[in-house]
């Protein structure tokens, strides 16, 4: 089971926010066919996706992150709702790329890093928030880090990771993000980035102790406060009458092209690959 556990240091000056997300990412990979590379760099996504947009907290909110680095990946797209239950799709799932020299997934590889990774927060009725930043490194956690400085003057570190068995199945994922809050005294960046450094690979602390043991370790010494733990999952919000809707909505032309051929028409939402089917009556 995935979830997201929301912590501040006792001071105030430090929030965390940690998930767990073996279980989305593994049914994104299988939703999906997806290579491990592009596991990891969509399921890195989905995991920043799920903590940034479950922060939104107000009804009906949710948060779209596109990332297109010209990488053999294409473009990257991730959705989360208001409680953090994600979705998303790769442009091309398949693409592969052998093991860095480290023999690590080589992420930023395949996400490229000629691009920009863009945030829109849309909270409904007033007009939605949006913010990009140009790719640091295409290693995902790197390029959150900056939107988080660049676009939201929040000095923030990102951390994420996603572990591929040899069988292409997940064995873990997950991460956090770490905010200054304002007003924090000037020491306090440098014990995070101990923290930080000191906790090391994402994955090696999940498989040991999970998501409380990333929390203890990267709030060490700040003694944290749990305020809220949520499950989160891989969930999608496609229906029957939305894609009607959608349907319904081309141009003109295209639905008398459909009319004339007088067969059914298919759609395949992308985020999961439910397909709808509508007889031209129903047109
Ligand atoms: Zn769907």
């Amino acid at each position: 089971m995935d979830e997201i556990i929301r912590a501040i240091s006792s001071d105030g000056f430090v929030s965390i926010s940690v998930i767990t997300s073996r279980d989305l990412t593994e049914r994104a990979r299988k939703i999906h066919g997806a290579s491990p590379v592009v596991t990891a760099a969509l399921g890195r996504t989905l995991a920043a996706a799920s903590l940034i947009g479950g922060a939104l907290k107000k009804e009906g909110a949710s948060l779209t992150v596109r990332i297109n680095g010209g990488g053999p990946a294409g473009s990257i797209i991730a959705v989360s709702d208001h409680e953090g239950f994600v979705r998303g799709y790769v442009g091309n799932p398949l693409a592969d790329l052998p093991l860095s020299p480290k023999g690590k997934l080589d992420v930023g590889g395949v996400v490229g890093k000629n691009g920009m990774l863009s945030v829109v927060k849309d909270f409904g009725e007033t007009e939605p928030y949006s913010g990009a930043v140009e790719l640091v490194s295409g290693e995902i956690a790197e390029d959150f880090a900056a939107y988080f400085a660049e676009s939201e003057q929040i000095p923030a570190v990102c951390a994420l990771g996603v572990l591929v068995d040899r069988d292409r199945s997940l064995l873990e994922a997950g991460g956090y993000i770490v905010q200054l809050l304002p007003g924090a005294p000037d020491g306090v960046a440098g014990l995070v980035e101990q923290n930080v450094a000191a906790t090391g690979a994402v994955t090696n602390v999940l498989s040991g102790g999970g998501a409380e043991a990333l929390l203890e370790s990267v709030m060490g010494g700040f003694s944290p406060r749990v305020l809220e733990r949520c499950r989160v999952e891989y969930k999608c919000a496609c229906s029957r009458e939305r894609f009607l809707a959608a349907v319904t909505s081309l141009d003109k032309g295209e639905l008398d092209d459909m009319r004339a051929k007088g067969e059914p028409v298919e759609a395949v939402c992308q985020f999961c690959n439910t397909a709808y089917t509508f007889d031209i009556e129903e047109l």
